[in-house]
């Protein structure tokens, strides 16, 4: 498996949810053992001396990558999820879409002052979901040692949104 192999398993839907997106589809990969395994490893390679306490996932596909870096790492995971989700006490912050606003939480006990985070997502498309989820570590005291995705549309310039802040993404769209 290599990083070529990995981009031909993710599947483009056009006009998905709204007309004009082209969805990146990950079921495609997610549904290949030897692919999500290869994300997995490459990840956790990555990490693996970075000294993870927490990883951050994002509802609801970073759930699904997070889980398993967590896992692999000998870290623990942490969901930052929409509004009414959570069932302890929450923080929450609100962010920008295209058309009017979102919001999203996490526990308020979910992260120590202070210990070593790396946040993850599926997509960097536009920055805003997870420049919104830094800023909610960042409040607890999490120190953000890394934010990575599986898939970054760097046409979206989603990266500047998220400047001072080590990021990393496996498979880049031009
Ligand atoms: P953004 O806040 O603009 O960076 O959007 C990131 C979030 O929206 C991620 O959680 C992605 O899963 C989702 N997303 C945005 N654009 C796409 C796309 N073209 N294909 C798949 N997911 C997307």
């Amino acid at each position: 498996m290599e990083l070529a192999d990995l981009r031909a398993k993710i599947r483009d839907i056009k006009n998905f949810p709204t007309e004009g997106i082209l969805f990146k589809d990950i079921t495609t990969l997610l549904k290949d053992g030897p692919a999500f395994r290869f994300v997995i490893e490459h990840l956790a390679e990555r990490y693996r001396h970075e000294r993870v306490e927490i990883v951050v996932g994002i509802e609801s596909r970073g759930f699904i990558f997070g889980g398993a870096l967590a896992a692999s790492l000998n870290a623990g995971f942490v969901p930052v999820r929409k509004l009414g989700k959570l069932p302890g006490k929450t923080i929450e912050v609100e962010y920008e879409l295209e058309y009017g606003r979102d919001a999203l939480a996490v526990h308020e006990d979910a992260i120590r002052s202070g210990q070593r985070v790396l946040a993850v997502d599926d997509l960097l498309a536009t920055g805003g979901t997870m420049a919104a989820t830094l800023r909610l570590i960042e409040q607890l005291g999490g120190r953000v040692i890394g934010v990575t995705f599986l898939i970054e549309l760097a046409f979206l310039h989603g990266r500047d949104k998220l400047k001072g802040h080590p990021l990393h993404s496996l498979i880049v769209y031009d």
